[in-house]
């Protein structure tokens, strides 16, 4: 089971520091680090709240 301290980033494969949620485009969640919320931001991935 997944807990918040052991996710990985989807883009860099790094730990999560500061997680954001993002919807990439197969309405998947995933979970973006702080270094890669502008690549997130570039596929105009949704964000999750
Ligand atoms: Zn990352």
């Amino acid at each position: 089971m997944f807990t918040w301290f052991n996710r990985k980033c989807d883009f860099c494969k790094r730990k999560l520091k500061k997680p954001s949620k993002y919807i990439d485009v197969n309405d998947r969640e995933i979970n973006v680090c702080y270094q890669c919320v502008p690549q997130a931001e570039r596929k105009a991935l949704r964000k999750k709240n």
